[in-house]
Formats: C-alpha cells, structure tokens, sequence
C-alpha cells in the first residue's frame, strides 16, 4: 500500500528510524515508523496493516 501524497505531506518527517522512535516515545502511543515511498524518509503511523512488519528488531 502506497503513502498518499497528501498524508505524506502532513506528517513529520524522520531522517531515521531511530529518530522516529524517539519521536514516538515521546507521544507515548504506539506508533511505529515506516519509510515513506513518497519522500524516502521516516514517517510514524498508528497502523499496521499491510505497512509494517511486526516484531521486527528495532535495533540491528
Ligand atoms: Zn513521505
């Protein structure tokens, strides 16, 4: 599933995954970053479906 253009525009961007972790934290919610296929950097999003590999190590 593709990012639309328009929720791209009005997200924060993260130049890395770590940053958009940080980021998260700090909203206490789940969130889990994504690369976005718009722009090539770091959104966050609440969702999981078909955007985001669960259990993926956070940290290499
Ligand atoms: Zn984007």
């Amino acid at each position: 599933m593709r990012t639309r253009l328009s929720v791209c525009r009005r997200k924060a961007r993260y130049p890395s995954r770590e940053e958009a972790l940080h980021a998260a934290a700090t909203f206490r919610l789940p969130l889990h970053p994504y690369r976005c296929d718009r722009c090539g950097v770091f959104h966050l999003t609440s969702r999981t479906k078909g955007k985001f590999l669960p259990r993926v190590p956070i940290y290499p």
